[in-house]
């Protein structure tokens, strides 16, 4: 039976933090009441904002445009601006996403791995709770698509990470078998309880070292070099 590894895209591949933490310093940069805050406030309070909107985006109650607007607004608020000109809410968060989009990257080595991934004969699929068209462009700016056998998102499935239906599906998607199936994930809430609860082998990618929950949790730090990031993948 072919392997399977079924991978995140958010801070496991592509590198959303390093992307994010650019965008904002931009936005910072030319809005004053965020200069209040330093880079790493602006930050976590941007982070703290996005989660909870992404919800609402998963659930199909937001646009992603809307709650990027949403997200700018509920930000000014809490730096003191009441902001109801029409028009500077766009403008911040167009220029959020423009930046944003110039900022995006991969985490180092993703490419390597996923070729050496493939090279080594596994499927892969992406597993993420995001939306299509956003995480299909990652992919393809990425250089990441000749690589990926199957995307599978929680927008089009219908169901999110830790839901182990998203997990079978994706496994499901190229043949595979939970037994030959590896979850690898930044998250321990989603990816990481998503693999388990569908009896998966789950490797997390702790990629700020912080201390893990559970010491029989395989863990990785780095995507480099591959070929030690596959032998933690496979068990060996
Ligand atoms: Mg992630």
């Amino acid at each position: 039976m072919t392997r399977a590894l079924l991978c995140d895209l958010d801070d496991t591949l592509f590198d959303h933090t390093a992307s994010t933490r650019a965008a904002l310093a931009v936005v910072r940069a030319s809005t004053p009441a965020f200069q209040a805050w330093s880079p790493d406030e602006f930050d976590r309070r941007h982070r703290v904002v996005l989660e909870a909107l992404h919800l609402e985006v998963l659930a199909g109650r937001w646009t992603v445009e809307a709650a990027r607007v949403e997200r700018f607004r509920q930000l000014l608020g809490a730096a003191g601006v009441d902001e109801s000109r029409a028009g500077t809410l766009d403008d911040l968060s167009w220029g959020y996403r423009r930046a944003y989009e110039a900022a995006w990257r991969l985490v180092p080595g993703a490419v390597d791995l996923v070729a050496a991934v493939k090279a080594a004969g596994w499927s892969l699929v992406i597993v993420t709770n995001n939306v299509v068209r956003e995480q299909r462009l990652k992919i393809e700016r990425g250089g990441l698509a000749p690589y990926v056998d199957a995307l599978v998102t929680s927008e089009e499935f219908g169901a999110s990470k830790p839901d182990p239906r998203i997990i079978r599906h994706a496994i499901d998607r190229v043949g595979g078998s939970p037994e030959h199936a590896v979850v690898f994930g930044d998250s321990l809430s989603t990816d990481i309880a998503g693999g388990r609860a569908a009896g998966v082998r789950t490797v997390w990618f702790n990629r700020w070292r912080v201390e893990s929950p559970d010491p029989e949790l395989a863990e990785v730090h780095t995507l480099e070099p591959a070929a030690d990031v596959i032998r933690t993948l496979g068990g060996d």
